[in-house]
């Protein structure tokens, strides 16, 4: 079969689905009718995603339908954010003693599985990233899966060679897969935090920095201090987890990889959502009260924060009132060049206006440049620039 053909010749076995999902078969087949349970295409034409929550099932979880059974990869948890840290640690982790932290990294989140014994890497929404799936199975190799079939291992892709979130901060030379969470197959459950890591280090793979495990009543001070530290070598921040896994993880950022996604942002700033901004925005107003800054601090932070909106937005307007059409530039490298063009489908699919550039040889590998296209920004620039009204 054509792994790029939209022919199905796979279709969901509601009865069978419904019963594995425990809902009623009429609740299934609305959601297939709603386009709410999206079958995947080609190749991973077996796998059907959840677009929105469904009863317990997150967004983002897929359904493999095996030969006559099925299989669950449930979706990545939401993590919610503390914006004071003192008052949320103490409201949310009053159940337990002390609180594991570790390190938030800046890319984007992976969850890789064995899907009928391939290695298969899902974004956040439960596609198949076939540039994600490539890496994960580069990077990671066989041993794990072959040894846990059911077990699905969460991390985050980070790296300058990073279609979605490309960052030179971490030292890494292309894209590397740091594991922040083993869980369960079916019912989602995570394993223990000093287990996972413990398995993950078992087989060798790159795991998120862990700074330590503290009382709830020194967490915020100590907290406070990795965030400044984390701030200076402009990492993102951190996220505060109960070590049994019992209660949900909360995230706490830096101002500094705050302002960093408002200069990108605003860069593009007709193609973001409002709420991107805004909630940014929002983050260094309680900061700042947290804090108890000095005028002079304070000032430090307006500053930053006045730089990072309107220098890339000018920026912006004057390049494309030059007639030069603004762009982001990021990169993929790849072992195998059918990634290239299964990559550049998938990003037509999703409606990602991108160019891509003539494959470079880099060692064994090739590099991709990738042009993505923000058109909204471009031509609302480019209206204003002729004399439009907004
Ligand atoms: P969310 O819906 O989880 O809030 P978001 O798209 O708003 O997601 P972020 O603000 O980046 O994303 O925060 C959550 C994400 O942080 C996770 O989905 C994961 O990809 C990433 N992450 C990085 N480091 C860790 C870590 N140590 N533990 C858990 N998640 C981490
Ligand atoms: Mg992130």
């Amino acid at each position: 079969m054509n792994a790029r053909s939209d022919t199905v010749d796979i279709e969901l076995d509601i009865e069978g689905a419904a019963e594995y999902l425990n809902l009623p078969r009429s609740r299934l087949k609305g959601l297939l009718d709603r386009r709410i349970l999206l079958q995947n295409w080609g190749e991973y034409q077996q796998l059907f995603r959840f677009d929105k929550s469904v009863s317990k099932i997150e967004h983002g979880s897929v359904l493999y339908q095996k030969d006559g059974s099925f299989e669950l990869i449930r979706g990545f948890p939401k993590i919610q954010r503390a914006m004071l840290l003192g008052p949320a640690l103490e409201n949310h982790f009053s159940k337990i003693k002390t609180v594991a932290v570790e390190e938030k990294m800046n890319g984007y989140n992976v969850r890789v599985a064995d899907i009928g014994g391939k290695i298969v890497a899902f974004t956040r929404g439960g596609l198949v990233c076939p540039y994600s799936t490539e890496r994960a199975r580069h990077l990671l190799g066989r041993d794990f899966f072959d040894d846990h079939p059911d077990l699905v291992l969460c991390g985050e892709m980070a790296g300058p060679d990073n279609p979605y979130v490309p960052k030179d901060i971490y030292g890494i030379g292309s894209l590397d897969f740091f594991v922040f969470d083993i869980r369960h197959k079916g019912s989602g459950t995570p394993y223990l935090l000093h287990e996972r890591r413990k398995l993950a280090e078992e087989y060798g793979f790159n795991q998120i920095t862990f700074f330590g495990e503290f009382s709830l009543d020194n967490a915020p001070d100590e907290i406070a201090s990795i965030i400044r530290e984390l701030g200076k070598i402009q990492h993102e921040g951190v996220v505060i987890k109960d070590p049994m896994m019992k209660l949900n993880p909360i995230k706490y950022t830096c101002s500094q990889s705050n302002c960093a996604d408002l200069r990108h942002a605003f860069k593009f700033y007709n193609d973001i959502g409002r709420d991107y901004f805004f909630s940014r925005v929002v983050r260094e107003g309680f900061q700042s009260v947290e804090w108890n800054e000095s005028e002079a601090e304070l000032q430090k932070r307006c500053l930053q924060l006045g730089e990072s909106i309107l220098r890339p937005m000018i920026e912006s307007i004057k390049q494309v009132r030059d007639g030069t059409r603004i762009a982001d530039d990021v990169q993929i490298r790849v072992k195998d060049l059918g990634t290239v063009s299964t990559y550049q489908d998938y990003l037509r699919r999703l409606g990602v206006d991108a160019v891509f550039g003539e494959p470079e040889i880099v060692g064994d590998e090739y590099l991709v440049k990738i042009k993505k296209l923000n058109q909204s920004t471009n031509d609302k620039t480019e209206s204003m620039c002729k004399g439009e009204l907004w």
